[in-house]
């Protein structure tokens, strides 16, 4: 049987190794640490995620515990309410059309559960520190100084992958001029501004921000400058929110952390027998919620492939394929939110505003804006 090393008990990692598994391929997760992150970070679903995860009989729990958004919004810092956008239009794209806010620390539990029924446990405190691919296999090198062979590797241990510098596998890209802060309060913000989705984008040249519901807080993700300690931007943040609706006294904020934002892609998805997954791959700035949802695609992708009667050649084309998303699709579609959300052109600004209403207004043109926010169009065969 084949057999598939799984570096990273993230999101992307469990769920290649749960797709796998499904496949009837033997699987290994290696974790270096000694449980799954508990941290929150990426919070929003879109319909093909929420399609493969249906796949992978995990979207009933993801619905159960997640909190539907049927529509998101765009907002002006200084005009209020612009337009909202009803992915109700996509009724006859998927199955799901609606975004599903649920932190990916919900997620991994499910995922993990749903592979020990299938009797794939993870081997926590287990560190990745360099692999090796040839013809026949790959050998993988744990920090403990167990070694693990395998047919093949998919790397999803991260950002700062180890694996994929193991590969000296170059990383290019930009590394945005101010970082962003996510500050998660238990302030209901519903009452405070009017036309509030549970998605809501936020233009301005300076304070642009993301307003998110996840479950259990409201989210509001703002720039900070690089040069500022954190120490000084976490006191003036209660300041910065008391500007998004002052209630007269601070706001109640359960947690915030400030973190530098990347755009990067590795110069190759496929070395050898190691495929690069998710955020080992490529990151991108959170704006569009785009990150765990393609790094969950390409887990799909590559579980796909190694399942093919011909891996070789199917998993060469998933990389091929999966790092031609990435450049042409998640980078581009990520940083344009970018531009758009900071830009200081009122011109610039004022017309995209009027472009947005004019496509809340017309549902041909919310369907073909929404096939590509909500990645629906990332997946559909390209021409070569
Ligand atoms: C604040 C924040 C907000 C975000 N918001 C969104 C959002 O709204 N929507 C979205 O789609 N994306 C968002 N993202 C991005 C998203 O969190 C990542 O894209 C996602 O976590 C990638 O999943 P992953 O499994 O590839 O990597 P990770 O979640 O980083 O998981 C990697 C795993 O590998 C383990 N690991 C690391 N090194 C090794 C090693 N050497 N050996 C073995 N294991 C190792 C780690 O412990 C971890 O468990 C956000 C990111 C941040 C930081």
């Amino acid at each position: 049987m084949t057999r598939v090393i799984v570096a990273g008990a993230g999101p992307v990692g469990l769920t290649a190794a749960l797709a796998l598994s499904r496949h009837g391929l033997d699987v290994t997760v290696l974790e270096a640490g000694p449980d799954l992150a508990a941290e929150s970070r990426a919070s929003t679903f879109h319909p093909p995620t929420l399609e493969m995860l249906a796949e992978l009989g995990v979207v009933d729990e993801v619905l159960a515990r997640g909190l539907t958004a049927p529509t998101f919004a765009y907002r002006d810092r200084a005009a209020g309410h612009i337009a909202t956008l009803n992915l109700a239009v996509l009724a006859q794209d998927t199955a799901y059309p609606y975004r599903v806010q649920l932190e990916q620390s919900k997620l991994t539990p499910i995922l993990r559960e749903h592979l020990a029924r299938r009797g794939v446990q993870i081997r926590f405190d287990s560190r990745v520190t360099g692999a090796s691919s040839d013809e026949t296999g790959v050998g993988v090198h744990v920090a403990d100084g167990s070694a693990v062979r395998g047919d093949w590797l998919v790397a999803a241990d991260g950002a700062h992958s180890a694996v994929r510098r193991a590969l000296q596998t170059p990383f290019e890209g930009i590394t945005y001029p101010e970082r962003f802060l996510v500050a998660s309060t238990s302030e209901e913000l519903t009452g405070w501004l009017d036309g509030l989705a549970a998605v809501n984008y936020v233009f301005d040249p300076v304070d642009w921000s993301v307003l998110l519901r996840t479950p259990d807080h409201w989210r509001v993700l703002l720039p900070t400058p690089d040069d500022s300690p954190d120490e000084a931007e976490l006191a003036r943040l209660d300041g910065r929110l008391r500007q998004i609706h002052d209630p007269g006294r601070p706001w109640q904020v359960a947690h915030a952390s400030i973190y530098r934002v990347h755009q990067r892609v590795a110069a190759s998805f496929r070395v050898g027998r190691v495929l690069l997954a998710g955020d080992a791959a490529h990151v991108n700035n959170p704006l569009g919620g785009l990150g765990m949802n393609s790094g969950i695609h390409d887990a799909i992708a590559y579980a796909d492939a190694l399942a093919a009667g011909d891996p070789d050649t199917a998993t060469a084309q998933a990389a091929d394929r999966r790092r031609r998303v990435a450049l042409e699709f998640t980078q581009a579609v990520s940083h344009r939110n970018y531009e758009r959300l900071s830009a200081t052109d009122p011109a610039a600004r004022a017309a995209h505003l009027d472009q947005l209403r004019a496509t809340a207004a017309d549902p041909a043109r919310t369907r073909a804006y929404l096939l590509r926010a909500c990645m629906i169009e990332s997946l559909r065969p390209v021409t070569p």
